[in-house]
């Protein structure tokens, strides 16, 4: 455990952001650099509690309650507690390949099953985390892996988010040859052409997957599988293939003047602000601009509040995002009990940025848009909007009613989708004669990963549909082991 008398000692103490207005004023991460001192002392908070959820990774009510990689908590928060930075690295890496991801971005279901966080402010789980891996890296612990012994087996991943790097990296520990195919000029899916900048610095990405090249991984980039490669070729020359090719079907809003210009999918709109800034700083102004725009945001998640946080940067004259579900409560309901996913309302890092630079919350909610209005151009002018209360059926499930007399008109000159996504890419699905589930992701079961094609297995968003990254390891990790067994007869993966 940490310091016994840890949690009545210390405060939480999160490790803070650069200031709102400062950073909208540029593309670098918000985080502030880790401070040593204080992750320590965060770390004396870990209580020993006997028996932590922290680590359990179950689904309650549909949300993860507790890490779902089962990260070594207790333990690594211990050593760090103690300063022994090594032996807190090589725990957290036997459980987490990316753990510089994870520590940045994971949303911390961990923290929300914390047992702290039953009568105080949770263990700040995600930062320690992420001050380990950053130590690591710092100095200089983390390496190339060559394996000893190669088995002469080859496997093809398809895809490098971050369900296919964690698979490739796990395959090539025990000695497969391992080839990546990537559509995209860069790796890392959403990691590198999703996640904005400022919230995963790409240079992490790339360090990451540079040293996966270092250890024998070929990555083959601007490579589309179906069309640049062909299933047969992919049969032929592989002894595994495993699809990890995300979600990437993103819900479209087809109501009247949908086809108006300025309107555009949030993914869209944040892969090419990365491309851009990436490859020249936005001068070749091969990106979606929202400069001295009313930008509107549907869809009140997380992607949507990346897209808040774009527009920002971008100077945009005023950003809303529109969300059809009621306001999260303030703190959990007795029908949310720990350790469940915390479901109450969070201010992330765009509205907050928002509400310092406009003095007003981004978001309206309970409102759903029933059609666009465009000019003579066809450029998208307005939204058409009416508001919604939620009753229940005769089944006890909810659905939404519209509120007579509730209309409204709003100006926007950029309108942004961002309601999820509903399945891959079924071209390619269909290409290959995958079956799918009900929900149109590859059919395979988790911890098997086969798919009805032989020597085919699927993992991440494409099987389990849009996820998290630490469920796209997990899953990266669970396929490669169902790989290594079904080539081995027998595995060491854990
Ligand atoms: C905008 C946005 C922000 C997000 N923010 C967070 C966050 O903060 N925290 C979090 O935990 N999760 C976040 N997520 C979710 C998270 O990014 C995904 O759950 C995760 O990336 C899924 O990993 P994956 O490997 O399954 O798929 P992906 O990351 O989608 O990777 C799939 C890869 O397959 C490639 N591919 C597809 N078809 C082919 C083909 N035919 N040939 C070759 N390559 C192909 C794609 O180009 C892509 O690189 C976010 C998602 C979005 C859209
Ligand atoms: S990966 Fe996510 S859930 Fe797991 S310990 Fe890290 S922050 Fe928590």
């Amino acid at each position: 455990m940490g310091k016994v008398t840890g949690f009545m000692e210390y405060n939480r103490q999160e490790s803070p952001y650069r200031d709102a207005l400062e950073r909208i004023k540029d593309w670098d991460e918000l985080y502030l650099p880790v401070n040593d001192e204080i992750r320590l002392e965060q770390a004396a908070r870990c209580m020993d509690c006997g028996t932590p959820f922290c680590h359990s990774g179950i689904i309650y009510n549909g949300l993860p309650s507790g890490c779902p990689l089962n990260n070594l908590i207790p333990e690594w928060n211990d050593l760090l507690f103690n300063g022994e930075y090594e032996d807190a690295l090589s725990r957290l890496l036997m459980t987490n390949n990316f753990p510089e991801f994870t520590g940045r971005v994971c949303p911390a279901p961990c923290e929300g099953a914390c047992t702290l966080g039953i009568t105080n402010p949770q263990v700040t789980i995600k930062n320690n985390e992420l001050a380990i891996i950053e130590m690591g890296f710092l100095k200089g612990w983390i390496k190339p892996f060559n394996p000893v012994k190669r088995t002469g087996k080859k496997i093809a991943v398809i895809g490098s988010g971050p369900s296919g790097l964690a698979c490739a990296e796990q395959l090539n520990k025990v000695g497969h040859l391992v080839t990546i195919y990537e559509k995209d000029d860069r790796p890392g899916g959403l990691l590198m052409y999703g996640i904005p900048n400022m919230k995963l610095d790409k240079k992490y990405v790339i360090r990451r997957t540079d040293l996966m090249i270092q250890s024998g991984i070929t990555f083959i980039l601007n490579s589309e599988v179906g069309k640049d490669i062909t299933k047969d070729e992919l049969l032929s020359n592989y002894d595994a293939v495993v699809f990890c090719i995300g979600s990437s079907t993103p819900r479209d809003l087809n109501i009247k003047n949908r086809e108006a210009k300025g309107i555009y999918f949030a993914v869209d709109y944040l892969s090419k602000n990365t491309k851009s800034l990436l490859d020249s700083s936005h001068k070749d102004n091969q990106y979606i601009s929202a400069k001295d725009k009313n930008v509107i945001v549907i869809g009140g998640g997380d992607t949507g509040n990346d897209c808040v946080a774009t527009a920002l940067r971008q100077g945009c004259k005023s950003v809303r995002q529109f969300e059809i579900m009621p306001e999260a409560p303030d703190e959990r309901t007795t029908e949310n009990p720990w350790p469940e996913f915390p479901r109450y309302k969070k201010t992330d890092y765009g509205q907050k940025e928002a509400i310092a630079l406009f003095k007003e919350d981004p978001r309206i909610y309970q409102i759903s848009t029933k059609s666009f209005e465009k000019n003579s151009d066809n450029q998208v002018t307005a939204l058409n909007t009416v508001n919604v209360e939620w009753s229940k059926d005769y089944d006890g499930r909810f659905f939404p009613r519209e509120i007579a007399g509730s209309n409204k008109n709003y100006q926007a000159d950029l309108v942004l989708l961002a309601m999820g996504f509903i399945g891959p890419d079924s071209e390619l699905i269909n290409y290959f004669e995958l079956e799918t589930d009900e929900r149109s992701n590859i059919k395979a079961t988790y911890q098997k990963h086969t798919t009805n094609i032989d020597k085919v297995f699927a993992a991440g968003d494409t099987r389990r549909g849009q996820s998290l990254i630490v469920w796209a390891i997990r899953e990266g990790r669970e396929a490669a082991k169902a790989v290594d067994l079904s080539l081995m007869g027998t595995t060491y993966l854990p």
